[in-house]
């Protein structure tokens, strides 16, 4: 007894926590998370304020969207890989509501469509943003891309890749939110209210929608 005692306490703990559930070794998970987040932070909702204009502006208390969900992935469009980097992905708290509410509502209409691609917001405080974006500078930005055919998550190389049907649901879900802005290239033939649904140069992979500053 005494010597099955000294063994105990001679055991270090780490092979004791090994001990105590037997020969039942489970392996950690393996999950495919951006290497600055282990995993999706939790969002930190705070009262944003978006400063000046989407050109020239700032953001003020932005909030981070996750870098991936259960019904959209993030891209990030200079190293083009998924996810998009953390310091890319920062809206005020209504523009990342109103992203999380689309992308939902989205999903539950198109039970069979692939996730949705989140590309570039703004900066943690906004700013220049560049050399690709003009605007993204105060937090009211968001790049979404066209869905594609092949049902991939990535962003479609050719306006013959998109899922137009799925592509024209997400820009009719933005108008009926209220954006502002939706920006659709000219290949892609989506239309909507000519008020607010423009076309633009180098938008044939992503619509860019800017919501109303509040
Ligand atoms: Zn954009």
């Amino acid at each position: 007894m005494l010597l099955l005692l000294l063994l105990a306490l001679a055991v270090p703990a780490a092979a004791q926590a090994y001990l105590d559930t037997g020969s039942r070794r489970v392996p950690a998970p393996v999950r495919a998370e951006p290497r600055d987040e282990p995993a999706p932070a939790p969002i930190r909702w705070r009262d944003s304020r978006a400063l000046g204009t989407p050109s020239a502006g700032r953001l003020l208390r932005g909030v981070r969207l996750p870098s991936v969900g259960a019904r959209y992935f993030t891209w990030d469009p200079l190293l083009h890989r998924s996810p998009n980097r953390a310091w890319r992905r920062h809206g005020t708290d209504e523009v990342v509501r109103l992203v999380l509410r689309i992308v939902r509502d989205y999903a539950r209409a198109n039970p069979r469509a692939p996730r949705v691609g989140i590309g570039d917001l703004s900066r943690p405080r906004g700013g220049y943003f560049g050399p690709r974006h003009v605007s993204h500078q105060n937090g009211l930005d968001v790049d979404v891309y066209y869905p594609r055919l092949d049902r991939k998550e990535r962003p479609p190389k050719r306006p013959a890749q998109i899922d137009r049907r799925l592509a024209q649901d997400l820009v009719d879900r933005f108008v009926r939110a209220g954006a502002e802005r939706v920006f659709v290239g000219p290949g892609t033939a989506l239309r909507g209210p000519p008020r607010v649904v423009q076309v633009l140069a180098d938008h044939d992979n992503h619509l860019h929608v800017r919501i109303r500053a509040q």
